[in-house]
């Protein structure tokens, strides 16, 4: 059962209980989640070239930004390096596994969400799909295998992702689905707005 709150509509992954805590909670992301890259947009991808040669020193090897067509396709990847190897990663993860592309926003004084990649910045959710008038948004699959681990208590995985949750769809409408959760009989259980 989704929830539809605003323009978004959130799966049912969301409205249950489960025994899970994110470890990365508290700065302790070890970067097992960007082993594989990422999708980019465009407009991802020409952000992050407009800054490629300041990039350079923070990556683990250089990388030749020219290699990047942006004739061919709308949507593009992040270059992977050591692929096929146990030591895959995104290439703009730095040794000490954080992240360079945020690592360079911060240093710069550039807010993170004007250059780190769309996905990456939705992570540990991922999007569904788009309609005309609403966004479906879901637990990206990968989470399961890197940040959320099993937890000894029980709690509404809509509460446990709130932080991601409020990035993603903005406070105004995370307070509404917490309102709405709260004036429900039985939490989960949802009215008019289930679909
Ligand atoms: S761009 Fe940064 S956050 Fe995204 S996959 Fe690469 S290293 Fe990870």
């Amino acid at each position: 059962m989704s929830v539809i709150i605003g323009p978004y509509r959130l799966s049912d992954e969301f409205f249950q209980k489960r025994k899970l805590r994110n470890r990365c909670d508290g700065g302790r992301c070890n970067g097992d989640c960007c082993a594989e890259g990422v999708f980019l947009t465009r407009y991802d991808a020409r952000r992050i070239v407009a800054v490629g040669d300041a990039l350079q020193p923070y990556l683990a090897e250089p990388y030749d930004f020219a290699q990047w067509d942006f004739t061919r396709s709308s949507f593009m990847e992040t270059p992977v390096l050591h692929r096929n190897t146990s030591h895959e990663q995104c290439w703009f993860l730095m040794r000490n596994r954080h992240c360079a592309v945020h690592k360079y926003a911060l240093d710069r004084g550039i807010p993170v969400q004007d250059l780190k990649p769309y996905f990456c910045r939705l992570f540990p959710l991922s999007l569904v799909d788009i309609e005309i008038n609403v966004m479906e948004l879901t637990i990206d699959p990968k989470a399961f295998d890197t940040c959320l681990v099993e937890a000894d208590e029980e709690t509404w995985v809509y509460e446990l992702l709130e932080s991601d949750l409020r990035a993603a769809i903005g406070d105004e409408w995370y307070e509404d689905l917490k309102r709405r959760t709260t004036d429900s009989p039985a939490r989960g259980q949802w009215k008019s707005s289930s679909r």
